[in-house]
C-alpha cells in the first residue's frame, strides 16, 4: 500500500476543503459553460490558474501547511485533482491555467518559449488549449492531417482542423500538434495564438462535462513565427509524436484522478441520501468502496513512475486511465440504481455524474486504445505482469 507523506497530506486535505465550494456550483455550471467567468475566485479555480509553472518561471508559488506547489509534479496533481473533482470535475477542467499545454511547454520548450508562454499565464487568468485530435481521426493520432508548411519568409503557417478541444473558443494561447512531412518524424508541436487571422473555435453541443467547453477548431493559413515552433533545440526523435506520447503519459494519471474523483462523488452522494440500507445494499456499497481504494493506489501507483522516469510509466498511466474512467462510469450508474426509476430526474446531480463519468472514458484516449497499449507492451515484454 503506498501511503502519501505530509506534504501530499496537506494538499489532499486543502483540496478536500475546497471541494465543498465547488459542489453547489456543479450544476450551475453544467446549465451555463459560461458560469465558470462569475467563478474564477473560487480557490481551486484560482490554484489551477498557476498550475503547473515549474519553479524557475514562478517565484509565488501556493503554500500550504509550510509545503510549497507549482503543480509539476503528477502525484501532486493526481491527490489534488481526485479530492476537487468530488466537488466538480467540470469546474476544474474549465479553469483558466496552463493545464496540458503548461506539461508540454515544459518538456519541450525552450528557455525563451517558457519565459513567455509562462510569463503571458501569470500576467492573468488566462485559457490555453491543447489540440491533437482531429474529425475522424482521433484514436489514431499519427494519422492526423494538420499541416505546419514554410511561408517563405522563415515563417510557418498551420492548416487544418482539429475537433474536441477543451476551452479553444475562451483560450488566448495552447499548443497544435501538425504535420511537416509523411512519417512520425514528421508530426511537430508549435505555440499558437488564437487570435492569429484564420483561427477560429466553435462550441460543440456535448452531454457530459459541458463546462469544459470542447470545440471544433479551423485553421486557415494561420502565421506561426518559426520561434514558436516546439522543440527545436531537441532531436528530430524527440519532437511530435514521441513528445505527444511523453506528455500524454503525463497527463494521463491526472485524468484517471478525474474519473476516480467522480465515481467518489457518487459513492459518497449514495452514503449520504440513502440512510436506510438493505443488507445487500450495504455490501455493494462496501464492494464499490473497496475497488475505489483499489483504483486510486494504481493512479498513485503510475503517477510514481511518471514522476521517477520509470519505463512501466505510460503502461501503468494506461492502466490507471482505463481502469479509473471504467469505475466511474459503473459507479454513476450503480449510484443512480439506489434511488429507482426516476433517479435521473429526480437526483440530476447524480445524473450530471453519470454524464461527466461518459465523457471522462474519451479523454486522453479510450478504454479499448489504452487496453490495446497494455497488451502491446505485455507481448514485447517491455513491462512485468505484476
Ligand atoms: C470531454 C472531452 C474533452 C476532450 N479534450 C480534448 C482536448 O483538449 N484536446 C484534444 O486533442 N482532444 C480532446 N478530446 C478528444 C479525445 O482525445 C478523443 O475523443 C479520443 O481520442 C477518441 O477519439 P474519437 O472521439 O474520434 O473516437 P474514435 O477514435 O472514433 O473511437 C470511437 C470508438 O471506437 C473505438 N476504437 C477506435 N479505434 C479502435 C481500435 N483500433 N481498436 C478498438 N477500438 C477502437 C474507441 O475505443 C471508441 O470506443 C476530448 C474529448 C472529450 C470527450
Amino acid at each position: 500500500m503506498i501511503e502519501l507523506d505530509d506534504r501530499m497530506r496537506a494538499i489532499q486535505r486543502c483540496a478536500r476543503d475546497w471541494a465543498q465550494e465547488l459542489k453547489p456550483l456543479a450544476l450551475e455550471l453544467d446549465r451555463d459553460p459560461d458560469a465558470i467567468y462569475r467563478h474564477l475566485d473560487v480557490a481551486a479555480v484560482s490554484y489551477l490558474t498557476r498550475m503547473p509553472i515549474p519553479p524557475e518561471y514562478n517565484d509565488d508559488p501556493v503554500v500550504v501547511d509550510g509545503h510549497r506547489f507549482y503543480g509539476t509534479g503528477t502525484l501532486e496533481r493526481v491527490v489534488f485533482v481526485e479530492e476537487t473533482a468530488v466537488g466538480d470535475a467540470a469546474m476544474l477542467l474549465s479553469a483558466p491555467g496552463p493545464v496540458m499545454s503548461g506539461v508540454l511547454v515544459d518538456a519541450l520548450g525552450d528557455e525563451q518559449q517558457k519565459k513567455w508562454f509562462f510569463g503571458r499565464i501569470l500576467e492573468k487568468p488566462t485559457w490555453t488549449f491543447f489540440a491533437l485530435t482531429e474529425p475522424d481521426r482521433g484514436s489514431d493520432a499519427g494519422a492526423m492531417q494538420t499541416t505546419l508548411t514554410p511561408d517563405g519568409n522563415g515563417d510557418f503557417v498551420l492548416n487544418g482542423a482539429k475537433r474536441y478541444i477543451g476551452n479553444a473558443a475562451r483560450a488566448d494561447l495552447g499548443v497544435v500538434f501538425a504535420r511537416t512531412r509523411p512519417g512520425p518524424l514528421g508530426v511537430t508541436a508549435v505555440l499558437a495564438e488564437t487570435a492569429s487571422p484564420g483561427f477560429r473555435a466553435e462550441p460543440l453541443d456535448s452531454i457530459g462535462l459541458r463546462g469544459l467547453r470542447i470545440t471544433a477548431v479551423t485553421m486557415d493559413d494561420v502565421p506561426v513565427p518559426a520561434d514558436q515552433v516546439l522543440g527545436r533545440h531537441l532531436k528530430p526523435t524527440q519532437r511530435g509524436m514521441w513528445s505527444a506520447v511523453q506528455g500524454l503519459n503525463r497527463l494521463r494519471p491526472g485524468v484517471a484522478a478525474f474519473g476516480l474523483g467522480i465515481a467518489r462523488a457518487a459513492y459518497e452522494y449514495v452514503l449520504a441520501n440513502r440512510t436506510a440500507l438493505t443488507a445487500s445494499e450495504r455490501l455493494g456499497l462496501d464492494r464499490l468502496g473497496l475497488r475505489l481504494e483499489g483504483v486510486r493506489q494504481l493512479i498513485w501507483r503510475s503517477s510514481i513512475a511518471v514522476d521517477a522516469g520509470d519505463k512501466a510509466a505510460g503502461y501503468l498511466a494506461s492502466a490507471a486511465k482505463a481502469r479509473a474512467s471504467r469505475v466511474a462510469e459503473e459507479a454513476t450508474l450503480e449510484a443512480l440504481g439506489f434511488f429507482g426509476p426516476g433517479a435521473r430526474l429526480e437526483h440530476p446531480l447524480l445524473d450530471k455524474l453519470a454524464r461527466d463519468a461518459r465523457a471522462v472514458e474519451f479523454m486522453e484516449g479510450t478504454g479499448n486504445i489504452h487496453k490495446l497499449n497494455l497488451f502491446t507492451g505485455l507481448m514485447q515484454g517491455r513491462f512485468a505482469r505484476d
